[in-house]
């Protein structure tokens, strides 16, 4: 086994990290890993997929636990020597609610931005190293996750805005970034800062620095010495799964057309989708400048 091809999709027992593990069953050629945080859901997926004739492979992965991203890692190096893609997919919502007391409402956030970011900024940099040259990783952010939802003119909009997209922003900066965002909401200031007030603002706020995080993840692999490693964030469309209370206009099977599509850009010859911002239909959005197109 060692030396074969192997994919990594997070959070795949259901939702469009399933469809993608289903998608890439179909299409790349190698062992794909259908990973969740919970076994027996996700081995129950993998026999979903057995029925309709795929041969997913399963890893327990929880993102929010550091001891069980470790292990992946160090079963992916003992078992196949590296890495040819990681789907980062796991991720959480917590609508605030307005009658949320502060403190709820800082708890929820902190819940949602070290998930969708911090965690899964974890899971890069302890698979990273396993990544072997022409690798592909996809983020997956959001249309939420588009800088325009720091929204208006007001300096502090600006301010952070002109942060958060930078093309020199570091990892350092940007982990500042998400601490003091989390500091503000704990004090409830956090509008004074630029942030939308809405109840979305965990969510925004974290998949934001999941699109900047993937900026800088794509600079880093353009001077890495293995050839040819590409990131990319995706927004997957409004699709019908629990996260979006099965209210989405897109199939699963449409939401993960898209991010399977970035993880099987073909070796050599991409220079764009290349840390680029993907729409679900595979058009690239200009991240910092916009606009959002009117489909989401
Ligand atoms: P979903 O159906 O709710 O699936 C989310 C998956 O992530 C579930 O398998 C969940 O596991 C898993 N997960 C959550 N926390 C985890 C953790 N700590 N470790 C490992 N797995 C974890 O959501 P979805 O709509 O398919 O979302 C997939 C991705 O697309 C997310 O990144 C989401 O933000 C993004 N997205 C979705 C939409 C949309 O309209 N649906 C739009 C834009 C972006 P459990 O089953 O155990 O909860």
């Amino acid at each position: 086994m060692a030396g074969s091809r192997v994919a990594v999709v997070t959070g795949a027992n259901q939702g469009i990290g399933f469809a993608t593990v289903k998608e890439l069953c179909r299409t790349f050629d190698g062992s794909v890993y259908l990973t969740s945080r919970n076994e027996n859901l996700g081995r129950a997926a993998v026999e979903e997929l057995e029925k309709l004739g795929w041969r997913p492979k399963y890893h327990q992965l929880d993102i929010d636990d550091e001891s069980s991203v470790l292990r992946l890692r160090d079963y992916l190096k003992a078992t196949y020597g590296g890495l040819d893609i990681l789907v980062n997919n796991a991720a959480m919502l917590i609508l605030a609610k307005d009658e949320d007391s502060r403190e709820l409402f800082a708890e929820n956030t902190r819940s949602v931005v070290q998930t969708n970011f911090f965690n899964t900024f974890r899971v890069c940099n302890i698979l990273f190293p396993l990544l072997r040259p022409h690798a592909r990783v996809v983020n997956l952010s959001s249309s939420m996750g588009h800088i325009s939802q720091i929204e208006g003119q007001s300096e502090a909009a600006t301010t952070l805005r002109a942060k958060f997209s930078s093309p020199d922003l570091s990892y350092e900066e940007l982990l500042k970034l998400m601490n003091d965002f989390l500091d503000a909401v704990k004090r409830g200031d956090h509008a004074d800062y630029g942030w939308p007030r809405k109840n979305w603002v965990s969510y925004i706020a974290s998949k934001i620095a999941v699109s900047a995080m993937t900026r800088i993840q794509q600079r880093d692999f353009d001077v890495d010495p293995r050839e040819d490693i590409i990131i990319n964030h995706v927004h997957p469309g409004y699709v019908n799964t629990k996260m979006a209370s099965f209210k989405g206009v897109l199939t699963i099977e449409q939401g993960a057309a898209a991010p399977s599509w970035l993880a099987m850009l073909p070796p050599n010859d991409v220079t764009n989708p290349k840390g680029a911002y993907v729409w679900h239909d595979k058009t690239i959005v200009d991240w910092v400048k916009g606009p959002l197109p009117a489909e989401y």
